[in-house]
């Protein structure tokens, strides 16, 4: 399988992760960080670092079962969504419960994200690649991009959230932006370690997905994950684009 990524730079910049304090991990949607990225995300709590996931959408068009109540629904996904955090190792959860495939402020969600990169002070924020080249969910692309502009603006003091955040806040620096959900890779993640336990992550939201379609999804992804691990002769592995902040914005120099 051809790949273009250096294989050198990928394991450099895994070490440097493993050595992140505390990571912001954003999903749209409550099983997205667990299925692209559970794998790594579980060796990076193995290795002391603060894994927080933040979720934007309340999920609801996901739910199979179109007699559960809102409110009913909403409960059901918040345990199963612990369960799943628990087998991870997640440190903290927040979620946001935007409408599904909705409506958004963006801008509003924007300030969200960088209320929290500011409480959380994350060394890199993960999300989903909104440059996916043919990807049709709005709520990944909104969250991808947003994502990326809270790391870019979230140091600047004109930028407002609230007072109790703002006020108690100092500036540090978000060391880059870690994309899942993408064909464009720089590091490779090697998750032999914790792929039994990102599996059983995945199987925790039965009001989403479950009997053959899970079966499948299991399938899916363990194809992927060979895919991606086979240039390093990994058996399974995920792979993600990490940006450093200064990329993501009118970055047209040429790599060297
Ligand atoms: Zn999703």
């Amino acid at each position: 399988m051809p790949h273009s990524y250096s294989t050198e730079r990928s394991a450099k910049l895994r070490d440097e992760i493993l050595g992140a304090s505390r990571i912001l991990c954003i999903q749209p949607h409550h099983d997205d960080n667990d299925i692209a990225a559970g794998g790594t995300f579980a060796l990076l709590a193995d290795h002391g670092v603060e894994v927080h996931y933040l979720t934007v959408t309340d999920n609801l068009a996901g739910v199979t079962d179109p007699d559960l109540s809102d409110a009913d629904a909403a409960a059901i996904l918040s345990g199963e969504q612990q369960r799943a955090g628990t087998e991870i190792g997640v440190h903290a959860q927040y979620d946001l419960g935007l409408p599904d495939a909705g409506a958004w402020d963006e801008v509003e969600l924007r300030r969200s994200f960088i209320e929290h990169i500011r409480r959380v002070q994350p060394d890199y924020v993960f999300t989903c690649d909104p440059w996916l080249p043919h990807e049709a969910h709005r709520d990944h692309l909104r969250t991808g991009i947003l994502a990326g502009e809270a790391v870019m603006f979230h140091a600047m003091p004109r930028f407002k959230t609230r007072p109790e955040v703002d006020d108690a806040w100092t500036p540090h620096e978000v060391r880059g932006l870690v994309l899942y959900y993408t064909l464009d890779e720089n590091l490779v993640i090697d998750i032999a370690a914790t792929r039994e336990r990102k599996h059983r992550a995945m199987s925790c939201y039965p009001s989403l997905i479950a009997g053959p379609a899970l079966d499948d999804l299991h399938r899916g992804i363990g194809f992927v994950e060979g895919q991606r691990g086979e240039p390093e002769g990994f058996a399974h592995a995920e792979a993600f684009k990490l940006l450093r902040p200064r990329q993501l914005h009118c970055a047209i120099a040429r790599r060297s």
